[in-house]
């Protein structure tokens, strides 16, 4: 290959471009460009098919015409043919861009070269003239620019390779309240804080988008009245075609309702982790208090009952008919007090231990329940058969017990009990509802009554401590479970529990 082309490049014979007939060939090849001769006074004298195609006159048609036809009357006003030729007779070159009229009227928009031609003894020979349409790439250009003026929820501008700002769209003009004529020329820099800008930061993004290629980045930017807003800002380098570094476009956009809503969002999640965590320590305490306070009273609650009791056996026959009511008066209030810690002691217990889950048969739990209770006839079971549930056994015991008993107690006095027992399958979970025909709950109390000591009812109505709903409601909680109510006044009620099925 080497030896070839070697062999080629030798063998060439120079081409004389100067000769008239290379020149011509060349000149009428070019189509995209038209290319002809003005003599000294800028009349037309040579014409090339580019000129055809972009101007539409044919050379006939042209040849001996001045120049300035091609150009609108604004320009003629303005004396432009004349200025251009003068230009290029000084410089030895004229280059503009600008509007010139095609033949059938029309306009198109025009990168010109004018250049001064002159003999080997210096004399004027005329001009050559390179006219170029550029229309469509000027609308293209033209269509972006409005783009981006229009834009007004983005400040769009440009920075040459300094960082002084070359172009303005309206949105920048809102956000940072400068117009196009304040700021074009002016660095970048007095977009930042002086915080920022003494630590740097203005260069330190140019030098970012000039290594990576663009630069992103959110902070606080301050508009011409000095106010701050927080900036969502991308600053990408651009590059001509050789490589250089020609400046800077730079997109930002104000964000600040977005931060301050996050910034809000933030300091209610901390304020509120803040509440729990405090919430946790104080029941922690509560439950911890209330626990020793619980299993401390037991003994002198003993040392009563049992003295009451001792009293009762050894003298109860010295004593009167008052003090022997007094002394039940004591023993009852004993009694109460020992269910009362007792109660107290099995909830806090309940956050206390661990809960392992095993699978547990729903009728042999309930089975367990009724076992406790005085008046189990009242109570129909309607559990299917070898249904199962994952659950603490004991604890789901305690809570049917608690459920059951509730359904037997708050009747209308008189009335006979009833309660029933059913189980359903619910997806991956059972729910295990206790329904009563007691007197119900107005819904406006269904959520109170399960927390500790809410009761709706005076001890001498219906006995009890008020803990026992929420013992169901701790221990369903603790088994990943949940617990609810339908009921109204009158109309009995359906408390029910859901735990995942075994
Ligand atoms: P206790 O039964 O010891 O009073 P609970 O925590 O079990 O405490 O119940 C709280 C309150 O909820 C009861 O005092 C009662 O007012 C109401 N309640 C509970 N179960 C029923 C029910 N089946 N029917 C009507 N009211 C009930």
């Amino acid at each position: 290959m080497t030896s070839r082309r070697a062999t080629a490049v030798r063998d060439l014979e120079p081409i004389d471009l100067g000769s008239e007939m290379v020149f011509r060939r060349l000149v009428d090849a070019v189509e995209d460009y038209a290319i002809f001769m003005l003599d000294p006074r800028g009349y037309i004298r040579s014409w090339n098919p580019g000129a055809e195609r972009i101007k539409g006159y044919k050379a006939a048609e042209i040849i001996g015409h001045h120049f300035s036809k091609f150009y609108p009357k604004a320009e003629l006003d303005a004396g432009k043919p004349e200025l251009e030729l003068r230009t290029a007779l000084e410089a030895g070159h004229y280059q503009d861009e600008g509007w010139r009229v095609r033949k059938d009227g029309s306009r198109f928009w025009a990168s010109v070269v004018i250049t001064a031609v002159r003999d080997e003894d210096g004399r004027l020979m005329g001009y050559g003239k390179i006219t170029r349409d550029l229309t469509d790439r000027r609308r293209a250009e033209q269509r972006y620019r409005l783009l981006i003026e229009g834009v007004t929820d983005y400040a769009i501008f440009s920075l040459d390779a300094e960082g002084c700002v070359t172009s303005w769209n309206s949105g920048a003009e809102r956000i940072k309240q400068y117009s196009a004529n304040e700021i074009i020329g002016q660095s970048f820099s007095r977009f930042y804080t002086p915080e920022d800008r003494a630590a740097g930061l203005p260069q330190k993004v140019l030098a970012t988008a000039r290594s990576e290629g663009h630069y992103e980045g959110e902070g606080w930017r301050v508009r011409k009245d000095g106010t701050r807003f927080w900036a969502s800002v991308v600053v990408t380098a651009m590059f001509d075609d050789e490589g250089q570094l020609s400046g800077y476009s730079k997109v930002t956009r104000d964000i600040t309702e977005r931060k301050q809503l996050l910034d809000q969002v933030h300091r209610h999640a901390q304020e509120l982790e803040i509440q729990v965590r405090e919430r946790e320590a104080t029941n922690a305490e509560l439950e911890s208090f209330s626990y020793s306070v619980s299993h401390d009273l037991r003994a002198p609650l003993r040392a009563i009952e049992g003295f009451a009791t001792a009293l009762q056996e050894d003298y109860g026959t010295v004593l009167d008919a008052t003090a022997s009511d007094y002394l039940n008066r004591i023993s009852s209030a004993a009694l109460r007090m020992n269910r009362l810690v007792q109660d107290l002691l099995d909830y806090s217990r309940l956050s206390r231990i661990e809960l392992p889950s095993e699978p547990v048969l729903i009728s042999s739990a309930v089975d367990n329940a009724l076992g406790q209770l005085d008046s189990p006839e009242h109570v129909q079971v309607r559990v299917p058969e070898g249904m199962k549930v994952m659950a603490h056994r004991s604890t789901l015991v305690q809570m049917l017990y608690n459920l059951i008993s509730n359904g037997l107690k708050f009747h209308p006095e008189g009335a006979e009990p009833s309660v029933e027992i059913t189980a359903e399958q619910r997806g991956s979970k059972v729910r295990i509802s206790v329904c009563d025909n007691g007197i119900g709950i107005d819904p406006a109390h269904h959520q109170r009554i399960f927390q500790v000591f809410e009761r709706l009812h005076g001890a001498d109505a219906y006995p009890g401590t008020g803990i026992g709903l929420a013992i169901v409601k701790r221990g369903t909680e603790r088994m990943g479970g949940a617990v609810g109510l339908e009921s109204e006044p009158g109309k009995g009620s359906k408390f029910w529990l859901e735990l995942a099925k075994a």
